[in-house]
């Protein structure tokens, strides 16, 4: 069978501001899809980097006084320090200021042209700075940008537009079509994917196709920070414009020649195994501020280049704090990693992926932060790990026992652990962080209980009963082995310390499948109780 690969991708973050808490959410979800694809099987390409053009950027260098290319260097590293910070798998750091990635937007916009893509016309309109953006005037509210709340700047230049207007249709059509043969398309391996989730935003894209699309303008003459347009040096296209095609131009990396004077070949570039195993089957992330961008307009930017279309967008929503806007004047800013410092890495991953905007807007408490720990995360999976050893240290001498006269809560513990592979699959390729929790917390919840059912202290005081009680301790033990095996990709660092103390930290499974079955090689197996897995913490 081939290699079955997967690729997935946060924005490229803006350097005109700090990491913030959406930044973290966007590339935690995204990292969580890495960890677990790779988990099943999967060859995975993790993409996330920043975005570096553009006046806005200019201009906040210019305000620090130093170059553009000094400045982006100086943000752009706090974003991966926020990286390094979360705790992130292997993944690919991309930025815009890379040599290639120039060269290749550069033959992405001749193609256009050469295709009759592009009209040179006056722009003539509103445009926010802060947006990077034009707007037209029934779009402002009380005359403001919508986001920024600031006028936007009058502009008038020759810029070059793209002719948006000739992919309605076909985008009607992509999106009317979600349930359509995916089998001829190139490394089809996502089941079940819709171009846009969750489906309120494919509704929401619908709605604005229906309005039909406008022209847009792709470059700007005032603006000297950004990708010259080729044969044109009077220009330098759109930051956002430019970005967009990191999604590609980052899977050519390799193969693009930088010292070369010619145009990199962009048939041959899409042709090469780099780019076919990943495309089109590219899963997108976004926050919901980007989505016509990354839909409509991306899209037709793919098709006027023959490209095929990425097969998945998925759009989260934002986050609040304690009922408020997140916002500057406030200063009420999270720090995930500020906060992975304090509590731990993975009691911030848990938190945003089990009460983030995965669905409609989310407001971070900090109580139930603090409560999520005590409670899931200390009370119900790290007692079950402790609890478990220290009653193996106590009747089997650290050593797993062999399955014993088996009983009924013992068969329904391998069954809801045979039954997770596939409920983990569903949940995440719907990006159901909170359902995928679920499916493992019903385990861990399980085994809990099974304690309390069979009491094992009872048995231990009967010598007549030394079966049940090894059946008892067989269950609880495979039942943790499986969770240190499925919860890598949820919480990375507690799975590595389970494993440690069930003394599986060498193990290899092949792949999902075997990771959630009873392991007879587990029998005999020496455990040393650790540390709590999560220490209760005050608040
Ligand atoms: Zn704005």
């Amino acid at each position: 069978m081939a290699a079955k690969h997967y690729y997935v991708t946060t924005p490229i973050y803006y350097v005109n501001d700090n990491p913030h808490v959406g930044h973290a959410t966007t590339t935690l979800y995204a990292d969580t899809l890495a960890r677990f694809k790779r988990l099943d099987g999967f060859t995975v390409r993790f993409l996330t980097g920043t975005d570096e053009h553009g006046q806005k950027i200019a201009k906040a260098a210019e305000q620090a006084g130093v170059a553009p290319k000094e400045f982006v260097d100086r943000v752009s590293q706090k974003f991966r320090d926020m990286c390094d910070g979360l705790g992130l798998s292997e993944h690919y750091f991309m930025r815009t200021t890379y040599g290639y990635h120039a060269r290749v937007v550069q033959a992405f916009f001749q193609r256009l042209r050469d295709k009759g893509l592009f009209v040179k016309r006056t722009y003539e309109g509103l445009y926010c700075v802060a947006c990077e953006q034009g707007y037209s005037l029934s779009s402002l509210v009380d005359g403001k940008c919508p986001i920024h709340k600031t006028e936007p700047v009058k502009m008038n230049e020759e810029n070059y537009f793209f002719k948006l207007s000739v992919f309605t249709d076909l985008m009607r059509q992509r999106l009317d079509d979600e349930t359509r043969d995916r089998s001829k398309d190139v490394a089809g391996t996502i089941p079940n994917a819709m171009s846009l989730q969750p489906a309120t935003k494919r509704n929401e894209i619908l709605g604005k196709l229906r309005e039909g699309l406008d022209d847009v303008s792709v470059t700007r003459k005032s603006v000297t920070w950004g990708v010259p347009v080729p044969g044109d040096e009077s220009q330098v296209l759109y930051v956002w414009y430019d970005a967009l095609i990191n999604y590609v131009s980052s899977l050519m990396k390799d193969r693009v020649d930088e010292t070369s004077t010619a145009a990199p070949d962009l048939d041959a570039l899409i042709k090469a195994d780099d780019f076919r195993n990943y495309w089109p089957t590219a899963v997108h992330l976004i926050g919901k501020e980007i989505l016509w961008h990354h839909s409509a307009i991306w899209w037709s930017m793919l098709a006027g280049a023959d490209i095929p279309m990425p097969h998945t967008v998925y759009t989260h929503n934002w986050w609040t704090v304690e009922g408020e806007k997140l916002s500057k004047t406030l200063g009420n800013a999270i720090d995930a990693v500020e906060l992975a410092k304090r509590y731990s890495r993975d009691a911030v991953r848990f938190y945003i992926l089990r009460d983030g905007p995965n669905r409609s807007d989310a407001d971070w408490r900090h109580e139930q932060f603090v409560n999520r720990i005590n409670t899931e995360l200390a009370g119900e999976l790290g007692n079950l790990l402790s609890r478990s050893l220290g009653m193996l240290e106590k009747y089997c001498a650290a050593v797993v026992p062999g399955a014993g006269s088996g009983n009924a809560g013992a068969k329904e513990l391998e069954q809801i652990a045979k039954g997770l592979p596939n409920k983990l699959r569903e949940a995440m390729d719907q990006f159901a962080f909170p359902q995928a929790l679920d499916a493992i917390w019903e385990l861990v919840r399980r085994a809990n209980r099974y304690v309390d059912e069979t009491q094992p202290f009872k048995l231990a005081k009967d010598p007549a009963k030394r079966a049940e009680l090894e059946t008892v301790m067989h269950s609880l033990l495979q039942t943790l082995r499986v969770l240190a095996h499925v919860l890598p990709p949820f919480l990375p660092d507690a799975s590595e310390k389970m494993k440690a103390q069930l003394g599986i930290a060498r193990e290899t499974v092949g792949g999902l499948d075997e990771a959630c079955c009873w392991s007879e090689a587990f029998r005999g197996v020496k455990t040393t109780k650790g540390e709590a897995l999560f220490p209760r913490v005050e608040g």
